[in-house]
């Protein structure tokens, strides 16, 4: 059996850089998790999360509201497509899927209608750790596979990716659909799934699709997570998104209408002024541009890996690089030889994967990427 390696002792961080407690320095390929889209310790978030401390680091959301959650609502329904304008905050990820997905169950409950407890989602999924976001997770090839018997069973189904696809998938609503509440589906990109990029038709089909099920199944997706970056990558925030239609089904004297979930870190106005100031560089910092220029050089650069034995697909998406091999048996060298050359990179399952931060420079990034393709390289030499 390989040895699991210790965790590595960090000191600090800066920019998209990862300083190690014994003064190595390690440029950060995964921007741990995506979430230091900035960059570390941005000095724009610094100030507001500093500024904020001063003021109030928390105050309860039960009846009472703080002005940095308000404004962070407003701008997010502001950024999101109409419809969506509703936003409940919580303080991750998997708690926000278990909203939605809760939102969706009550919805239901609150128009009258029984019996509509399951979810649709889609092989390769991975939508958290918590009990429902389990549960719609793929449950075979998951990391959630041990817990199956323990959760409740959900519509797992191929993810559509042409016009057959498409078919199958409608029909499969048509026979199954009387008990669906939602479909749920990662938007782009399944990550944890290993980041297998949808064809850009799936969104399309998919929400085409399911507005013509609407008569029969009667399921709309109107409903948005997000998390991982929301604050720049330094406090835990999360947030749920409805619809007006969606949020009006909760409205009512019934007190048993309302939703029935509320945090105890509820919409923290620490978390609220960093996710602001985060939106802040999204408005003043060209990260869009940025995000392109990334895509550009990993293509070019983590495309020559595609002819190496034992790599099966090399592919790029926005800032997301990815090469994909054909044995994993040595990922624990793999580890190893990344931090030999200077980089943080973690495989997992199949793949060896880059995210980095958007304000990487030019020269952290062609390090990163000659590490990458360097112990790729002497990966399938010794295979
Ligand atoms: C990261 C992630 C989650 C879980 O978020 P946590 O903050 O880790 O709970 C859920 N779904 C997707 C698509 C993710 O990438």
């Amino acid at each position: 059996m390989a040895t699991v390696s210790p965790p590595l002792p960090v000191a600090a961080t800066r920019g998209s850089r990862i300083v190690l407690a014994d003064g190595r320095e390690l440029i950060d390929g995964i921007a741990s998790w995506w979430t230091a889209c900035h960059g570390y310790n941005h000095p724009h978030i610094r100030a507001a999360v500093a500024e904020q401390l001063d003021r109030m680091p928390h105050v309860m959301f039960g009846g009472l509201a703080n002005e940095p959650a308000l404004r962070l609502a407003r701008r997010l329904a502001g950024i999101l497509p109409d419809p969506l304008g509703r936003v409940f905050f919580s303080e991750s990820g998997s708690v926000a899927v278990e909203i939605a997905l809760k939102m969706a169950l009550q919805y239901w409950l609150n128009q009258g209608v029984r019996g509509r407890h399951r979810f649709v989602s889609f092989q390769g999924a991975y939508h958290g750790d918590t009990f429902a976001a389990m549960s719609v997770c793929d449950p075979e090839e998951g990391m959630h596979s041990l817990f199956a018997g323990a959760l409740p069973k959900q519509h797992v189904v191929p993810l559509p990716e042409d016009e057959a696809g498409m078919a199958a998938f409608d029909t499969y609503l048509a026979r199954h659909g009387e008990d669906v509440a939602a479909v749920i589906v990662e938007p782009l990109v399944q990550g944890a799934g290993g980041m297998r990029f949808h064809v850009p038709e799936t969104l399309r089909t998919l929400r085409a699709g399911l507005r013509q099920a609407r008569s029969s199944a009667q399921v709309v997706p109107d409903i948005v997570t997000l998390s991982k970056a929301l604050t720049g990558g330094t406090m835990a925030l999360a947030a749920t998104v409805a619809s007006d239609r969606v949020f009006e089904a909760f409205l009512s004297d019934d007190a048993d209408a309302a939703l029935m979930h509320g945090p105890t870190f509820m919409a923290n106005p620490l978390a609220c002024a960093a996710a602001n100031a985060s939106l802040d560089l999204f408005e003043r910092e060209p990260r869009l541009a940025q995000a392109r220029a990334i895509e550009g050089h990993l293509a070019a650069a983590l495309e020559p890996a595609r002819e190496l034995r034992g790599v099966v697909d090399v592919r790029v998406k926005g800032a997301i690089g990815v090469i994909q091999l054909d044995d994993m048996r040595r990922i624990d060298w793999l580890k190893a030889r990344f931090v030999d050359a200077g980089v943080w990179v973690r495989p997992f399952a199949d793949i060896v994967y880059v995210t980095p931060a958007l304000t990487i420079d030019e020269a952290d990034l062609t390090r990163l990427t000659d590490a990458l393709t360097d112990v790729v390289t002497a990966w399938s030499r010794e295979r």
